[in-house]
C-alpha cells in the first residue's frame, strides 16, 4: 500500500500539457504601458486591462505614495473593526457619484465583490439566471449562494424569457446576472431588454462593469450609462483594477443594498480593508476620468482605427463594441502558435483557449496610449499568419 496520495497532480498536469491548456507566469519589468518589457524583450502590449494608461500614471503613483506616507501600508483590520479610513469613504462617495447611485462599497477585489454580493442577496430558495459567458467570479458567486442556477445561451433574451415564464413562480427571489462588456469576447449585454424582463418578472439585475467602467458612457461610468440605464434599479459590480489602474472591487446601488451588504457580505466583513495606497490611487483615477475625457476619446479613436484596419485587410473578428477585439482560430494549438509568432515580431497578444473559452482565439485589448504605428505593426503581424480572408 505504498501509494502516494499526490500522484494525481502530476498526471493531471500531463493531461493539461497534452491538451495545450498549460499556462505559466512570466515576469514583466518596469511601469505598465503600451510597450512592455517581458524577460528582456520589448513588445507592444495588446493584453492590458489598463485601458486609459492610468496604472503607470505619475498622479496615481504620487497619490499612493502620499497616502502610504500618511496612513501606512496596511489597513490592519476589517472595515467593521479597525480597518476603516475616511479615505475609503471618499472613494465610495466618488464611485457612487460616477455611477449616479445612492451608495457604493469597496471590496478587496472585483472577484470578492461578486462572490460576496451574490451570496448575500440570494440563497437556497432563490433562482439565478446567468449568461453562459459570464466571468468566473459571477459563476462561483452563484455556486456559493446555494441558489438554483440556470445558464442561458449568450445574450439570448428570448431564451431568458422562456426560462422565466417556466420557472420564476417556483422561487422566492430571482437574480439575473450578466457581464456588461463580456471579458473574453468584447461584446455588450442587451441591457434594456434584460431590464424589461427583470421588471416584468420581478427580478433583481446584477451587471458586472469590470471592463465598462472608465471606457463606456458619456462620463465613463460604464455600460449602464452607455445604455441610458443609470436611473434603473440595478446592482452594479466592478473593479478598481482595470481602467482605474489600482486594485480592489466595488458594488454600487441603492443605499439599502449597500447597508445590507455591510451586514451580510462575508467577503467584505471577514477580510481586511483596502490598503491606503490602492484606495488613494483609485480615487485619483476617478478624478482624472471625471475631469478629463481625453484618454477615453483617444481610446475610442484607437478602437475605430483598428476596426477599420482589420476590416480593410479582411481579417475576421468576433463582434465587439469595446476595446476587446478577438480573432478566431480553429484550435488551441494554432492560436498558441500564432501568439508565439506575433511575439517573435514584437507583439504581445495572448491566445485564449479552453477551458477559459470554448473557441480558441487571439485576444487584443486596446489602450488609450497605443499609437497608430502599434496598430499597424499588429496588422502586419496578423497578416503574416495568413489570416486575411
Ligand atoms: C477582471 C474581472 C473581474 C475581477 O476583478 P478583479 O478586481 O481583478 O478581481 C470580475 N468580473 C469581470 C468581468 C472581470 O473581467
Amino acid at each position: 500500500m505504498a501509494m502516494n496520495p499526490y500522484d494525481w497532480i502530476e498526471q493531471s498536469l500531463d493531461t493539461i500539457h497534452r491538451a495545450s491548456w498549460y499556462r505559466s507566469v512570466k515576469s514583466i519589468q518596469g511601469r505598465p504601458g503600451a510597450i512592455l518589457c517581458l524577460e528582456g524583450q520589448e513588445l507592444v502590449n495588446f493584453a492590458s486591462n489598463d485601458y486609459l494608461g492610468l496604472a503607470g500614471d505619475e498622479r496615481l503613483v504620487q497619490a499612493a505614495i502620499t497616502a502610504t506616507a500618511e496612513l501606512g501600508t496596511g489597513a490592519t483590520g476589517s472595515r467593521l473593526l479597525t480597518g476603516h479610513r475616511s479615505l475609503h469613504q471618499a472613494l465610495e462617495g466618488a464611485i457612487a457619484q460616477l455611477k449616479q447611485t445612492e451608495a457604493a462599497l469597496v471590496f478587496s477585489s472585483g472577484y470578492l465583490a461578486n462572490l460576496g454580493t451574490i451570496a448575500a442577496i440570494v440563497g437556497q430558495q432563490d433562482l439565478i439566471l446567468s449568461d453562459q459567458f459570464n466571468h468566473s467570479s459571477l459563476k462561483n458567486g452563484a455556486k456559493l449562494s446555494g441558489a438554483f442556477v440556470i445558464e442561458y445561451p449568450h445574450n439570448r433574451v428570448d431564451h431568458l424569457g422562456q426560462i422565466l415564464r417556466q420557472h420564476r413562480q417556483n422561487y422566492r427571489r430571482t437574480l439575473i446576472m450578466t457581464d456588461g462588456v463580456f471579458s473574453m469576447d468584447g461584446d455588450l449585454c442587451p441591457l434594456r431588454p434584460l431590464l424589461n424582463l427583470a421588471i416584468e418578472f420581478d427580478c433583481m439585475t446584477l451587471v458586472d462593469e469590470a471592463h465598462g467602467t472608465g471606457v463606456l458612457g458619456q462620463t465613463g461610468a460604464g455600460c449602464v450609462e452607455h445604455f441610458g440605464c443609470s436611473d434603473q434599479p440595478l446592482i452594479q459590480v466592478g473593479t478598481l483594477s482595470k481602467a482605474l489602474g489600482s486594485l480592489g472591487g466595488y458594488v454600487a446601488g441603492s443605499a439599502s443594498l449597500i447597508d445590507f451588504l455591510r451586514n451580510r457580505a462575508s467577503s467584505w466583513i471577514y477580510t481586511t480593508g483596502l490598503t491606503p495606497a490602492d484606495t488613494a490611487a483609485a480615487l485619483a483615477a476617478i478624478k482624472i476620468i471625471q475631469e478629463n475625457p481625453q484618454p477615453r476619446v483617444q481610446l475610442w479613436q484607437n478602437i475605430e482605427q483598428l476596426q477599420e484596419l482589420l476590416k480593410h485587410h479582411q481579417i475576421p473578428t468576433f463582434p465587439s463594441s469595446s476595446p476587446i477585439i478577438c480573432i478566431p482560430f480553429k484550435d488551441a494549438k494554432t492560436a498558441l502558435k500564432a501568439s508565439q509568432q506575433l511575439q517573435e515580431q514584437g507583439i504581445f497578444a495572448p491566445a485564449i483557449r479552453p477551458p477559459t473559452v470554448s473557441t480558441s482565439r487571439i485576444r487584443i485589448s486596446l489602450m488609450a496610449t497605443h499609437q497608430r504605428i502599434h496598430l499597424e505593426k499588429l496588422i502586419q503581424g496578423l497578416l503574416t499568419q495568413g489570416l486575411s480572408g
